[in-house]
């Protein structure tokens, strides 16, 4: 099957300007990400974060952080960016219940979306937007306005707007530009990581310690 790449002009920024975006996590991914957004004129960011130094970064970078729980109440699309791990518990202690009607999931990562760990609402759309760089790049490449890959897929399309919504936010943070972003799916994004992290590292730093001794 061909891969389909997407491009600036296969999507309108316009979808995500008109939406609140409510990020949960303000780390690595979080904090690059909602600057993009800000700069490619998204006004409506609230950053969900505990009271301790990324909320304060948040302060520092001229957002007016909130609680998880209210974030998530506040926003139209939702951006998961905590680290896989914390993921389940976070949805299922803070999230779940203060969910919206018709909004849209967008993780950064396959894992728990892969592996069914989110109790998802029926009428959610849930859409992968995972960039293949560490949130810095993400953010001086958006600034430089070089391109840097980045996958992109629709896992539930309860809307029937899923895709544009999808390629709406990733045009936003500059993952569309130049090459384009590459169509793919939340289980073969969390194969390709599981196998690297799991599989082919371990057996590179094994050969480096063979070689050694
Ligand atoms: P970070 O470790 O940088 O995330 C830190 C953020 O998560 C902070 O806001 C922190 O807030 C919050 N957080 C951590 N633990 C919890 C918790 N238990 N409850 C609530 N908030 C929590 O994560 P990344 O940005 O690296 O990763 C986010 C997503 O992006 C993941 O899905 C990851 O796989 C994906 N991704 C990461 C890449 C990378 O290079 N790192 C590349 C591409 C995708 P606080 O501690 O204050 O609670």
């Amino acid at each position: 099957m061909p891969v389909k790449i997407y491009h600036d002009d296969d999507a309108d920024v316009n979808i995500v300007r008109s939406k609140t975006v409510a990020f949960i996590g303000y780390g690595n991914q979080g904090r690059a990400q909602a600057l993009n957004l800000r700069d490619s004129g998204v006004n409506n960011i609230v950053i969900g974060n505990i009271d301790d130094d990324y909320a304060k970064q948040a302060r520092e970078d001229g957002f007016d952080p909130v609680s998880i729980e209210e974030a998530v109440r506040q926003g139209n699309i939702l951006m998961l960016l905590i680290p896989d791990e914390d993921q389940q518990t976070v949805w299922n202690e803070k999230i779940r219940q203060n969910i919206k009607s018709s909004t849209t999931l967008v993780v950064a990562s396959g894992y728990n979306v892969a592996f069914n760990l989110l109790d998802l609402p029926d009428d959610m759309d849930v859409v992968m937007v995972a960039p293949r760089m560490i949130g810095a790049g993400v953010r001086d490449r958006y600034v430089q306005n070089i391109p840097y890959p980045c996958f992109v897929s629709v896992e539930k399309d309860a809307s029937g707007t899923a895709l544009a919504t999808c390629l709406s936010i990733a045009c936003a943070i500059g993952a569309t530009r130049g090459n384009g972003a590459v169509g793919s799916s939340c289980r073969e994004e969390a194969g390709i990581d599981l196998f690297a992290e799991q599989a082919l590292w371990p057996e590179i730093m094994a050969i480096f310690r063979e070689g050694y001794n």
